[in-house]
């Protein structure tokens, strides 16, 4: 039986009662990936963010400060400058963190530390983005992004950071194999504060080999960090999910044509969406049909595809969403 038509099945199964009134709303905190421009000066294996048919676009300056003025209007708290690399365009980075700080938002920078070749660069850099009222500096750190960025980069901007006061966190992605001890080893051995992040198979990475996978049965409940690229395309999944295509489920509309309160409300109002960030990416794929062997077998992200970026699929989950989805909980 193949997946469409197991789903089918499951969606005339379903019970059809309504949530319980006893349950509490939902309450969004609304955060924006702010994507100011796609253009990375170096070129990452892995990189989720580019697509074969990549090409880097930026956004016109005055119009990005118009947007964080209209997200700090719209309740949005929070800004991370992300896509390619921000701080190629530093000094418009820096105006754009001075407009989030003129309208009280926390404000995060996503950087892989080109720009840290020796402590003294290190610093000046990160003393300007304190200056200006960065919030948060995330840097990113892999086996991948080291063979373009030397580690002790990563090291010297962490340090800085510690040295001026500026949060900071470093970004490992990983693909959980033994070549990453080393670099683990690395950040343990420099007292680094860091998060390890699962590698995604989307962008560059599409075609990677993989490790079979088994876990637990976790939810896999997705927060779904909205994002906005350059050109003011704004979609409900800053990762895997602004890439597909086949469908553009994630795909909320242009910020050119709707406003970013319509946007906003479009994210929050679905019931697809909710039930990936309420219910969980595992438990829609058990209502779908897939077998609960199976699931355990998938990363996240490629669960998520295999559901929402194939259109027969998603059909038949919007098909049934108001009156199975819904109600399919413990
Ligand atoms: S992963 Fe980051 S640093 Fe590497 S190419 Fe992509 S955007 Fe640039
Ligand atoms: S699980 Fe889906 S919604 Fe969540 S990050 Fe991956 S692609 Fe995006």
């Amino acid at each position: 039986m193949n997946q469409t038509e197991t789903v089918t099945k499951y969606l005339f199964l379903v019970p059809l009662e309504k949530k319980g009134s006893h349950e509490a709303p939902v309450i969004h905190m609304r955060k924006i990936a702010f994507g100011y421009s796609t253009r990375c000066n170096v070129k990452c294996a892995h990189c989720v963010a580019a697509d074969p048919d990549h090409v880097p676009a930026r956004m016109a300056l005055a119009k990005a400060k118009d947007l964080i003025e209209q997200m700090a209007g719209a309740g949005v708290s929070g800004v991370s400058f992300t896509a390619g690399e921000p701080l190629l365009y530093m000094d418009d980075i820096l105006e754009l963190i001075g407009t989030c700080r003129k309208f009280a938002l926390y404000s995060r920078l996503v950087s892989n530390s080109f720009w840290a070749g020796s402590a003294e660069e290190a610093s000046a850099v990160v003393m300007q983005m304190k200056a200006a009222g960065l919030s948060q500096l995330r840097l990113s750190y892999s086996r991948w992004h080291q063979q373009n960025i030397k580690r002790d980069n990563v090291l010297n901007a962490a340090k800085s950071c510690e040295a001026a006061g500026l949060d900071y966190f470093i970004s490992f992605v990983t693909d959980f194999t033994k070549e990453d001890d080393g670099y683990e080893d690395f950040l343990r051995k420099n007292g680094l504060r860091f998060f390890p992040e699962p590698m995604i198979y989307s962008g560059r990475a599409t075609d990677f080999e993989r490790l079979p996978l088994r876990t637990d049965f976790q939810e896999n409940r997705c927060a779904m960090n909205p994002y906005v690229d350059p050109n003011l395309d704004m979609y409900a999944c800053c990762d895997a999910g602004s890439h597909f295509k086949r469908t553009n489920f994630f795909h909320l509309g242009n910020l050119n044509s709707s406003s970013v309160e319509e946007l906003f409300c479009k994210t929050e109002n679905s019931v697809l969406y909710n039930a990936i960030r309420n219910v969980g990416i595992s438990t829609i794929a058990s209502f779908a049909g897939f077998r609960t062997r199976d699931i355990v077998g998938y990363r996240k992200c490629e669960l998520c595809e295999k559901l929402f970026n194939s259109p027969d699929n998603l059909e038949l989950l919007q098909q049934g969403a108001e009156g199975g989805l819904a109600a399919w909980h413990r």
